[in-house]
């Protein structure tokens, strides 16, 4: 039977993802979806054809749902757009499941973010992994998850110039690979902090393989706990702007 604060997350997802699905025309703009473990879909949309391609991914750890209204926030503004210079694929949220779960990981208790067939992937012991670092493990093996196995897809179907992840609960952009002029831009725009290095080990992350392995530019944008509306508002003008734009 599912808990009451669960009901209260899954109508509040729900709700968030058929706002934009209401706001346009789905059938033109979904562009794929992919079943999870748990029977949730995973929906991407994309503008465009031109440009750079651009991955926004809202987000990808259940319990960091700040970035979710934001990606829509910024889909219904690039969508509005007659023209845009750049191509945007845009997924609201990569782990529906830990959404309802209100979890890091996803139904399989695996870091999403550390299931990338990196280079840099290396298998740790699940039951020597001390509790509080549990949350971070990557697996059995790499792209051994439905939702890492989905952006794998996309990537060989459009072969991703730019991929731009919104994460909590720090505030700062930090970026791999080829970004840093796309990460001081959007630092500059959004009055967060840059950072090279988030600090720690981030093994098999989305990071490792597209930045580091594929020198792909990749911008993490770090949102705290309560964001205000000022910073909400940047994050998304700077984001719809780089794809209508350019940069
Ligand atoms: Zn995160």
């Amino acid at each position: 039977m599912l808990k009451r604060n669960t009901i209260i997350l899954l109508l509040i997802f729900s709700l968030l993802i058929s706002a934009f699905t209401f706001k346009h025309n789905i059938i033109d703009e979904l562009a794929h979806s992919q079943k999870t473990p748990l029977n949730n879909s995973i929906y991407c949309y994309k503008k465009g054809y031109q440009g750079k391609k651009i991955l926004l991914i809202g987000s990808m750890h259940g319990n960091e749902k700040a970035g979710i209204p934001i990606s829509i926030k910024i889909m219904n503004a690039v969508f509005e757009e007659a023209s845009a210079v750049n191509t945007l694929i845009c997924i609201p949220s990569l782990n529906p499941d830990g959404n309802i779960l209100n979890k890091r990981g996803n139904s399989n208790n695996i870091d999403i973010n550390r299931n990338f067939p990196a280079t840099n992937w290396i298998l740790k012991d699940s039951a020597l992994i001390d509790n509080d670092k549990k949350i971070y493990w990557g697996g059995q093996k790499p792209a051994s998850e439905e939702e890492t196995k989905f952006i794998l897809k996309l990537d060989s179907l459009y072969h991703f110039n730019a991929v731009i992840v919104l994460h909590q609960f720090m505030n700062c952009v930090e970026y791999d690979g080829p970004a840093f002029q796309l990460a001081a831009y959007l630092s500059y725009r959004t009055g967060q902090e840059l950072k090279e290095d988030i600090g720690y080990s981030t093994a098999g992350s989305l990071g490792s393989y597209f930045g580091l392995d594929k020198q792909v530019e990749v911008i993490t944008i770090e949102i705290p706990k309560n964001p205000s509306d000022t910073l909400q508002e940047n994050i998304a003008n700077a984001i719809t702007d780089i794809v209508v734009k350019g940069y």
